[in-house]
């Protein structure tokens, strides 16, 4: 989200006149912030303060502080900081473009906080994007679910849906700019539509998108596993553009923890949600995120979880320990884990869950697969990176020529978080078109 917050932000000001530069001849460096856990928070500090030194000397480049945190915190970055100018929350980012131009004028400061719950949001597409070939795209803002350790309700406000229109309009915007695959993103996407009120739920959607001829591959992040439902598995079985990965967060395997986490499901009621989807997709990936150490969480709860890895074999897991966020319910709560414990907790999560991915990754071995061709690989000289349809990393030996393109790979070989192979002759490519990108 914040990916897609930043590339739509580069965009909106270099539409209006700006470059982007180095640090040392800014006028202004720009920090996309996330709140969702304490690290997160702590980088953002520690870089602030280290632009302060070199402000204090030159007075630029100054600093705007967006996203999430700069909605938590607001004014604590003006009083802490001299160098901050200007801050603003996720729902306003649409006010930033003219607020840096104000404080580069007046040498003012500026603070954009979401108070009423209103929407300023940025009118464009991420056309200057990280990567040509894929992008993000938000189909809802906020989230209501109030889990009782997340910070995201607090700092990215209510609930909303965008229109099915607007989405459909920048869904072209960036195929006419080469955008192969789009991430449809939000909090929640399966509530996607519930406040329209008019029945045009998410599997709506997403039939619609689908039906975009220029676009070849479509994911959506991220599914509540209680409002997952059988209609969105019947418009992927039927749509082989919606990619077959599905990240459902499971957060915990005991349904002690999962009632304190208020998060509506029971481990039977995912169990059932994870078999549905397995029965009505052939080949799918489901990845999930986990949170170890929540308030309470005993060791029997914590062994739960380790056998819940086990029973579903996650492609993939986000493993955290909890973050206490302040406001939150869970953040209230007695029985605080000590840190060594939460951290022992993660790595004896993450060992269990590498050795799974890597059973899984070196079944692939020996098949054929269609990658996107999207990205260098980060180590070595013509090695180039793709990823299935199933969202796996694939690498692959060929010419840059190739980046941006569908095509076939046999798999050769897997890590526990890569697979290597090799390219199989192009006419075996089924939507290989390079005419299509620049
Ligand atoms: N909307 C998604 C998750 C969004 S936050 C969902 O409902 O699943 C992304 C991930 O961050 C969560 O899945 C959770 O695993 C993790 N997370 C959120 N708050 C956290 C906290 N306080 N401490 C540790 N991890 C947290
Ligand atoms: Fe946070 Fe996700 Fe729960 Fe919303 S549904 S409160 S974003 S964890």
């Amino acid at each position: 989200m914040n990916v897609y917050d930043a590339d739509r932000l580069k965009t909106a000001l270099l539409d209006r006149g700006w470059n982007e530069t180095t640090e040392d001849k800014a006028d202004v460096v720009i920090y996309v912030t996330c709140s969702i856990r304490a690290k997160a928070e702590q980088k953002v500090w520690s870089e602030i303060g280290r632009l302060e030194n070199l402000y204090r000397t030159r007075r630029s480049p100054f600093v705007a502080v967006v996203g999430c945190m700069a909605q938590r915190l607001g004014n604590a970055f003006m009083s802490r900081f001299t160098n901050v100018r200007l801050v603003a929350g996720p729902r306003n980012l649409g006010r930033v473009p003219e607020g840096l131009e104000e404080v580069i004028k007046s040498r003012k400061t500026r603070l954009f906080l979401d108070d009423h719950n209103e929407l300023h949001d940025l009118g464009c597409a991420p056309i200057r994007r990280e990567n040509p070939w894929k992008a993000f795209l938000t189909i809802a803002h906020g989230c209501d679910n109030f889990c009782t350790y997340c910070i995201v309700p607090y700092v990215r406000g209510r609930f909303r849906s965008r229109a099915p229109e607007e989405i459909i309009e920048e869904v072209r915007r960036l195929t006419d700019d080469g955008v192969r695959e789009i991430s449809l993103i939000g909090q929640n996407v399966n509530s996607y539509g519930a406040d329209f009120k008019n029945g045009y739920s998410f599997a709506s959607l997403l039939r619609d998108v689908a039906s975009e001829r220029k676009l070849d591959r479509i994911r959506f992040y991220t599914s509540h596993p209680r409002d997952f439902t059988r209609d969105i598995v019947d418009v992927m079985a039927g749509n082989p553009k919606i990619c077959p990965a599905i990240n459902l967060p499971i957060q915990s395997g005991s349904d002690r923890i999962l009632a304190a986490m208020r998060r509506g499901y029971t481990l039977e009621q995912y169990a059932f949600t994870v078999k549905m989807i397995r029965d009505g997709l052939s080949e799918v990936a489901i990845t999930s995120d986990l949170i170890v150490g929540f308030p309470g969480e005993t060791d029997e709860d914590f062994q739960a979880s380790l056998k819940a890895l086990e029973r579903f074999r996650f492609d993939l897991l986000h493993s955290a320990a909890y973050s206490p966020r302040e406001g939150t319910v869970a953040s209230q709560m007695q029985d605080q884990l000590p840190e060594e414990e939460k951290k022992r907790r993660l790595n004896e999560v993450n060992r269990v869950q590498s050795r799974i991915s890597a059973e899984i990754n070196k079944a692939l071995v020996g098949k054929t697969c269609e990658i996107l061709i999207d990205g260098l690989a980060p180590k070595g000289k013509e090695l180039l990176q793709g990823r299935t349809a199933t969202d796996k990393v694939v690498i692959v030996e060929g010419p840059e020529s190739m980046l941006g393109r569908m095509v076939k790979a046999r798999i050769d070989q897997a890590g526990n978080w890569y697979l290597f192979g090799s390219l199989l002759p192009e006419k075996s490519s089924a939507v290989g078109d390079a005419s299509r990108v620049g």
